[in-house]
C-alpha cells in the first residue's frame, strides 16, 4: 500500500541553519518579551515596534541556508507527490528554499504581510514594512502575516483532514508544547496513523508516539526520509 504522510516541523529543524529556537538555551524569548512583539495587544499599542521586530527577522533570513533536513523533506515530497503534506510551525522560508511546495505555514510566514481589514488579503513582501505600507488589494494598512499568541492558527481544517486521512504522522524538531500543534499526534493516532517523533530531546513518556528517533535533525531526518516507503 502507498502510504500517506503528514510531517509537522518546529523551530528545531532550523536550529542547525543558525535560527534560534523559542525555548532552548539562548531561545528567542530570552531576548524579547512576547507581550511586546507577538500579541494582538502589542500590535494595537505599538504597531511600529511589532513591524520592526519582524522586519529584523525577515532581513536576517538570507544569511540562513536550508540544511540537510529541509532538503531531505523536499526530496521526499518529490517522491511521494500528493501523498505528502508538510505543516510547519516555523515562520522562516527555509523549507521553500529547499524546494518544498506542499507546505502550510500554520503560524504564518515571515515573507508575507496581511491586510488589517481583510485577513484573506495576504501577499508576498520583501523589504521593510512601515505604518505607510498598504494592502495591494484594498489600500488598507498591513500587519505581519504572523499568528500571534491568542490568535487562531491558519489552515486548521485542511490540516485536520490530512491528519484524519494519513497513514503516518511524523513530528520533527518541536517541543510539542504549543497547542493546537501539540495535539496533532493524539489526533492522528486516534484516526489510526503511526506516530513518529524525530527530535534532539525525547520526552520521558508519551503514549501517543510509537517511534522515537533521537538526534540532530541534519543527521536523523535524511536517514529517516530515505528509509520511508
Ligand atoms: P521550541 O523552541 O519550543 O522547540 C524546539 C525543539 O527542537 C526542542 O524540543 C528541541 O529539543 C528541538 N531541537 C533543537 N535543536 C534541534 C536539532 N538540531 N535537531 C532536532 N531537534 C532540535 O519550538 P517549537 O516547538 O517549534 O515552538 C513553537 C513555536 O516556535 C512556533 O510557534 C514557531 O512559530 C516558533 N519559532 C519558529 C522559528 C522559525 O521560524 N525558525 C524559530 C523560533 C520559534
Amino acid at each position: 500500500m502507498k502510504k500517506k504522510l503528514v510531517v509537522l516541523t518546529g523551530a528545531g529543524i532550523s536550529a542547525e541553519s543558525g535560527l534560534r529556537t523559542f525555548r532552548g538555551n539562548d531561545g528567542m524569548w530570552e531576548h524579547e518579551n512576547i507581550e511586546d512583539v507577538c500579541t494582538p495587544g502589542a500590535l494595537r499599542r505599538d504597531p511600529k515596534r511589532v513591524m520592526d521586530f519582524y522586519n529584523f527577522l525577515r532581513k536576517g533570513l538570507p544569511e540562513h541556508k536550508p540544511n540537510a533536513a529541509h532538503i531531505a523533506l523536499a526530496e521526499l515530497e518529490k517522491r511521494l507527490g500528493d501523498r505528502f503534506l508538510l505543516v510547519t510551525q516555523n515562520v522562516d522560508n527555509l523549507h521553500e528554499r529547499a524546494g518544498s511546495k506542499r507546505i502550510l505555514h500554520m503560524h504564518g510566514d515571515l515573507m508575507k504581510l496581511r491586510c488589517m481589514n481583510h485577513p484573506d488579503h495576504e501577499f508576498m513582501f520583501k523589504g521593510e514594512e512601515t505604518l505607510e505600507t498598504k494592502c495591494p488589494f484594498c489600500g488598507a494598512g498591513t500587519r505581519p502575516d504572523i499568528v500571534f499568541f491568542e490568535e487562531v492558527p491558519l489552515y486548521m481544517d485542511m490540516i485536520q483532514n490530512a491528519l484524519r486521512d494519513c497513514d503516518e504522522f511524523v513530528y520533527i524538531g518541536t517541543s510539542s508544547v504549543v497547542y493546537p500543534a501539540a495535539g496533532f499526534k493524539n489526533f492522528a493516532k486516534r484516526f489510526g496513523a503511526k506516530v513518529t517523533c524525530l527530535n534532539l530531546e525525547i520526552p520521558a513518556h508519551d503514549p501517543d508516539t510509537d517511534v522515537f528517533v533521537q538526534g540532530k535533525a541534519t543527521e536523523i531526518v535524511p536517514k529517516w526520509c530515505e528509509e520511508f516507503v
